[in-house]
C-alpha cells in the first residue's frame, strides 16, 4: 500500500514505476499506473512485484501520472482489483490506500443510478462517486465525495480532461507532498520525493490538495485554505 502521483514537466512512466518501487516495502500484491496520453488515461496493472509491472510497460513520456502498490483488503490480488481504478467513462482514475468502511452502501446506491463496477474493491466506489459528483471541476467533486466516505484513505485522482490537475486527500493514511522546480510530487512517504526536492509538506487528516500548473493549495473538506509547514529533509536518497 503505497501511492505516488507526479505532475509537471515531462517524465517517463518507467521513472514513475521506479519511484513507486521505493514504497514496495509497505506491501505489495499487485501494482499499477495511470498516465495521461493524447487526451485519454492509460491504465496498466500487474499482479505480484512491482518489477512485473516494470517488465510489462512500454516506456512513454507524460506530464501527469499516478501509481500504486496494493496490499489487498477488499477483493483478491488480481489485475482487475489492482489500482488505479476508473469510473464508467474511463476519464477519472484514482489510487487509494486504506479502507472505505461504507463502500457497500455507496456501491448499492451507485448501482441503482446505473454505475457498472469492474472490481471487488472498496476503492472503485470512490472513482464512481467522484464521477457522480463531477460537474466540470475535479477538486470540487473530490471535496463532495470525501465528505461521503467513512474509513481511512489517502487518495490521488486525475481526470483526462484536466492534464494540468491532480487532486489528493487524506484521512488516516499518510500522504506527503513535495514541490520541485518544475513538478509537484505526492507520495505515501518522503522516499520517492527526495530526489526531486527536500522540502516537503505532510498532509494532515481532513486535508485536500489541489495541484495545478506547478502550484498547490491545501484546504479542508469545505474548501477553506489550511496552512501546512514545509519541512526540510536532511538526508540523501
Ligand atoms: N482497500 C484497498 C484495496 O483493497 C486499498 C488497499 C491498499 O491500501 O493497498 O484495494
Amino acid at each position: 500500500c503505497g501511492i505516488v502521483g507526479i505532475i509537471g514537466t515531462e517524465f517517463s512512466i518507467k521513472e514513475l514505476v521506479d519511484d513507486l518501487q521505493k514504497l514496495e516495502y509497505r506491501g505489495y500484491d499487485s501494482a499499477g499506473i495511470a498516465f495521461y496520453k493524447d487526451g485519454s488515461i492509460v491504465v496498466q496493472k500487474a499482479t505480484g512485484k512491482i518489477s512485473n509491472l516494470r517488465d510489462q510497460i512500454t516506456n512513454f513520456n507524460t506530464s501527469v501520472g499516478i501509481a500504486h502498490t496494493r496490499w489487498a483488503t477488499h477483493g483478491a490480488p488480481t489485475d482487475e482489483n489492482a489500482h488505479p481504478h476508473t469510473d464508467c467513462t474511463g476519464k477519472i482514475a484514482i489510487v487509494h490506500n486504506g479502507i472505505i468502511e461504507n463502500y457497500a452502501e455507496i456501491k448499492e446506491e451507485l448501482k441503482r443510478k446505473g454505475h457498472k463496477f469492474k472490481s471487488e474493491t472498496d476503492t472503485e466506489v470512490i472513482a464512481h462517486l467522484i464521477e457522480e459528483n463531477f460537474e466540470g471541476d475535479l477538486y470540487k467533486a473530490v471535496l463532495k465525495s470525501v465528505k461521503m466516505l467513512k474509513g481511512a484513505y489517502a487518495i490521488v485522482v486525475m481526470h483526462s480532461d484536466m492534464k494540468d490537475t491532480l487532486v489528493a486527500a487524506r484521512k488516516g493514511s499518510p500522504l506527503v507532498l513535495g514541490r520541485a522546480e518544475n513538478k509537484v510530487i505526492l507520495a505515501s512517504d518522503v522516499t520517492p520525493i527526495i530526489k526531486y526536492t527536500k522540502d516537503v509538506v505532510f498532509l494532515e487528516d481532513g486535508d485536500v490538495a489541489l495541484l495545478k500548473n506547478g502550484e498547490y493549495k491545501i484546504t479542508d473538506v469545505n474548501g477553506n485554505i489550511v496552512l501546512r509547514k514545509v519541512y526540510h529533509i536532511d538526508w540523501d536518497e
